[in-house]
């Protein structure tokens, strides 16, 4: 019986010719029989790949004998390879899509300017330590608003973001300046995002910003349910959420009854990518109902009633 196993994994490194290292990785993937989703930009390589165990333990070998992609950190998880649907291997212009490759500045190291790394147990001795100051650190979620519906680190900022690009709007309107002298930890699932947003905060004016190494994943792996962290983790397949340990508090609500629930749900409308939350009662709603972006749209354009609504693709599996 063959193994398989999933490797996600991101290395910020300057990468002069994106396009030269697309091409290696398709063959080595082929080569090696794996699928999955690779984005490639000149900051760097990000990836979710998965295979039989021997094929992507040579995968790890071979990606990390590049120069630029040495001491790349894989984490392994048992996951099947058949949840990818194929093989993507794609150039763009940012590893995370804030919309401002040019702000991005990245060195062998790593990003330029980031915040300081802070692992699980670094990020409990900084608000102890804060706390007899009586100064109060303040978590500020990386992730898109709907993740947070379900799980959010105790009192934590959440930006009214729909896309990653809504953080720029957001750092920009000033509605978060009164942080920009208070300590600030980001957080976000695996710690991609947090590597260029805390940056992107520290060139704004934030003067204390720290980041969780590792994500909520590494956080939830060391304290589960018993730290700062409260509710469920939103994932990026089909599970959608995930909780670590039978303590995790249920925060998110119905939007048809308000009874508790973390439970996401497509819109009716294929070409639609909205998720909403509803409890177990009201699960047969989504299945015949739109969204209400998807409604008003019918509404308004009656003879094109299949279209999805800003013409955006569902979520895919992808390891932000
Ligand atoms: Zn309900
Ligand atoms: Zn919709």
């Amino acid at each position: 019986m063959t193994q398989s196993r999933i490797v996600l994994y991101y290395k910020f490194a300057p990468i002069k010719d994106p396009e030269a290292v697309k091409l290696w990785q398709q063959a080595l993937c082929r080569e090696l029989g794996l699928l999955g989703r690779i984005i490639i930009s000149e900051h760097g390589i990000n990836g979710t790949v998965g295979g039989e165990l021997s094929a992507v333990k040579k995968y790890v070998k071979q990606t990390r004998s590049y120069t630029p992609f040495r001491g790349t950190e894989f984490k392994w998880s048992e996951g099947e390879a058949d949840q990818f649907p194929r093989l993507s291997v794609k150039v763009r212009p940012e590893l995370v899509a804030f919309g401002v490759p040019e702000q991005v500045k990245v060195n062998a190291e790593g990003v330029v300017g980031g915040g300081e790394h802070l692992k699980p147990e670094q990020v409990h001795e900084l608000v102890e330590a804060k706390q007899s100051e009586g100064i109060e650190v303040t978590f500020f979620d990386g992730r898109n608003a709907m993740e947070a519906q379900i799980g959010r680190f105790k009192n934590a900022v959440v930006p009214e973001t729909e896309t990653t690009r809504d953080f720029i709007t957001e750092l920009d309107s000033g509605k978060y300046d009164h942080l920009k002298d208070q300590p600030v930890v980001t957080y976000c699932t695996g710690g991609i995002r947090c590597e260029v947003l805390s940056a992107l905060m520290k060139d704004r004016g934030f003067e204390e910003v720290y980041q969780l190494d590792g994500g909520i994943v590494r956080y939830g792996e060391t304290y589960q349910d018993s730290g700062y962290w409260e509710g469920e983790l939103y994932v990026f397949d089909g599970r959608m959420n995930t909780r670590f340990s039978g303590d995790a508090k249920t925060l998110g609500e119905c939007v048809n009854c308000a009874a508790a629930t973390s439970r996401f749900h497509n819109c009716a409308d294929r070409g639609c990518s909205t998720l909403q939350l509803y409890c177990e009662d009201c699960s047969h709603i989504p299945a015949s109902t739109r969204c209400a972006g998807c409604t008003a749209r019918v509404k308004a354009e009656p003879e094109h009633p299949n279209q999805g609504h800003l013409g955006k693709k569902r979520r895919r599996l992808t390891s932000a």
